[in-house]
């Protein structure tokens, strides 16, 4: 599972891992089931009702006879740390409160059922897959799901500048009529209060099970930062050439990105070689630095 804030370049380098033949990148997992429709459109350019990966597991999912099952329905409501946006829950989450304390213990062992039944799952349909790729990245997720017993999770931590992530987490159009100030300052909590929140729970994965890779050292040097993945986990270099050629069309990913979606049968998309250096403004660093002082004030960024 990659652990990482929105705007790090998890799905690009999910992709640039899934080209091995032993990893299997699936995309935002927390999302499948809500976000599935037969007519949605998949990397590899097939709808979704005729995808080779996934017209397969979703017939397998929804016809499996156990009680607390993984289907791809958009009618499922999941519960509320896998929602999209911004509430109380999350704001309780990313200052610190655990998630076994917000949510019933049910619905927590639910979860954890769920999807340790879907990964079962797919462990048994593609049984040449030794790691399935897991772009979730919230860390309420991977706290939840490090203490399934049923689970063998891998957590890999992708680095990116935090001034970057800010910058582009300022570009989006995202309710800009609140005012800029405001925005920036809002924009600037958000961010260091969710890094404190991913690395505090990071810290906890026992040291064999984590990694971390910086995606602007990724970029630079792919080969060597994709064998260090590689011989963490235990599998074999396989000569590819270039990591950052992603090679979508052989993928399946079907959540996010527009960039991922082309009708175009030789599309595809590179992971550019240099990082452009970030510049802030003086409101902007000042905004940033404040609650960077404010909750990460011993991080380096
Ligand atoms: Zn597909």
């Amino acid at each position: 599972m990659l652990s990482s804030l929105a705007f790090s370049g998890s799905t690009l380098f999910g992709l640039a891992l899934g080209r091995h033949s032993r990893m299997t990148t699936l995309g935002e997992v927390m999302y499948l089931e809500r976000d599935y429709h037969p007519n949605l459109q998949c990397s590899c350019g097939e709808r979704l009702g005729e995808c080779p990966m996934w017209s397969r597991v979703v017939k397998q999912a929804n016809s499996q006879s156990v009680d607390v099952q993984f289907k791809f329905d958009k009618k499922w409501k999941g519960v509320d740390f896998d929602k999209k946006g911004f509430n109380f829950y999350k704001f309780l989450l990313i200052n610190g409160f655990r998630p076994q304390r917000i949510y019933r213990d049910d619905q927590i062992e639910n979860y954890r059922i769920r999807n340790g039944n879907f990964f079962n799952l797919m462990g048994k349909e593609f049984p040449d897959t030794e790691y399935f790729v897991d772009l979730s990245k919230t860390p309420e997720r991977m706290e939840v799901l490090m203490g399934s017993p049923s689970i063998d999770a891998y957590y890999i931590h992708l680095r990116r500048n935090l001034k970057a992530v800010y910058k582009s987490n300022l570009s989006r159009r995202k309710m800009t009529r609140k005012g800029w100030g405001f925005k920036m300052l809002r924009e600037s909590y958000l961010l260091h209060a969710r890094e404190r929140h991913r690395r505090k729970v990071f810290d906890r994965v026992p040291k064999s099970k984590r990694i971390t890779v910086d995606f602007d050292l990724f970029k630079a040097q792919p080969m060597q930062e994709y064998r260090h993945v590689l011989n963490w986990l235990n599998l074999q270099d396989e000569e590819i050439k270039d990591p950052r050629s992603l090679s979508i069309k052989k993928q399946h990913l079907y959540l996010g990105n527009r960039w991922l979606f082309s009708s175009d049968p030789n599309y595809d998309v590179q992971i550019s070689e240099s990082s452009q250096k970030v510049e802030l403004n003086r409101l902007e660093r000042m905004s940033f630095n404040i609650f960077k002082t404010l909750l990460n004030p011993n991080f380096k960024d």
